[in-house]
């Protein structure tokens, strides 16, 4: 991975991604065994039912335990929204080990805790052992994240206003100015297409999960032929505005052709102006307000970082 790409590496929002990206290429040179092992961090933090740590003070949590919570507020945020329900799920490559990834054992996102976030090797494997029951689909993830070295937060989601671009030849392009996220592209993915007519359409091995993560290329976002959809950013806090708003620009896009007349598309300069703004990044003040609105209104405030001055 290149420095470059290290400095991307910012799953958060607020002061915390500061920190991370100024001192991840440090924390990774310092630590070489917790990058080669698969180190389990779930056994270091409270029991599942216990209350989350307290924050006393920035400093005396990890980056791994930082971005544990910015996982939970996710899953939190993308089930009150309406992404997800029972269904439905969100990781985030582990801060430290790019071999690994963050993702709930098998429970719905509007219940998960601290205590539900597992470490998965790219292959799909609990890395500390973790008994819990797994995701089925949890290959998605570690297909994309092997296959993207620029990603690091993956949705996977049923959200039903996308799934008629899926059955259809009706593309699924941006029509608003919060959909520009989705790209230009959105290619749709078939099951069918290399694993036949008889599959029970779920991605549930690495070579379905691999054919995906073919389907979506370079792009934001493939729909999966009538099942849901993948969508893939360069950080947590991206990952989830385009899975929050691809549902609303699909609902636009869908009056609009049932309205008659011609739809008009954003254009590509008009798409690269959204998605690669500088007020628009994560840790800019917009972002910054989104994600605490969105995570007040999914009631998990309290694990958002003390802001700077409060
Ligand atoms: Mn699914």
């Amino acid at each position: 991975m290149s420095n470059k790409s290290k400095r991307r590496h910012s799953p958060v929002v607020g002061r915390r991604g500061f920190i991370q990206a100024a001192t991840l290429a440090g924390a990774t040179a310092l630590t070489p065994p917790l990058a080669a092992e698969a180190v389990p961090m779930v056994p270091r933090l409270a029991p599942r039912t216990a209350e989350p740590p307290k924050l006393v003070a920035e400093t005396t949590m990890s980056d791994v335990e930082l971005a544990i919570r910015d996982l939970v507020i996710a899953n939190r945020i993308l089930a009150h929204e309406n992404v997800v329900d029972a269904y439905g799920h969100v990781s985030m490559r582990h801060p430290l080990n790019p071999d690994h990834y963050l993702l709930s054992r098998s429970r719905s996102p509007e219940q998960i805790e601290v205590g539900d976030i597992v470490e998965y090797t790219l292959d799909g494997e609990p890395a500390g052992g973790d008994k819990r029951p797994p995701y089925l689909e949890r290959f998605i993830h570690g297909a994309i994240y092997a296959a993207r070295p620029d990603i690091h937060a993956v949705v996977h989601a049923h959200s039903v206003e996308v799934l008629p671009f899926s059955i259809s030849t009706t593309k699924l392009r941006p029509v608003i100015h919060d959909g520009a996220f989705i790209g230009a592209e959105v290619p749709v993915w078939d099951i069918a297409d290399k694993f036949g007519h008889e599959t029970d359409l779920l991605v549930s091995n690495m070579a379905q999960g691999g054919d995906l993560a073919r389907r979506l290329g370079g792009n934001s976002m493939a729909l999966m032929r009538g099942h849901g959809f993948a969508a893939a950013a360069p950080s947590l806090y991206e990952v989830v505005r385009l899975a929050v708003y691809a549902p609303k620009n699909a609902h636009v896009l869908q009056a609009g052709l049932l309205m008659g007349g011609k739809i008009k598309p954003l254009s590509k300069g008009e798409i690269t102006a959204r998605v690669e703004g500088p007020t628009l990044k994560p840790n800019t003040a917009a972002a910054q307000r989104a994600w605490a609105y969105w995570a007040q209104r999914a009631g998990v405030a309290d694990l958002l970082p003390p802001q700077p001055g409060k």
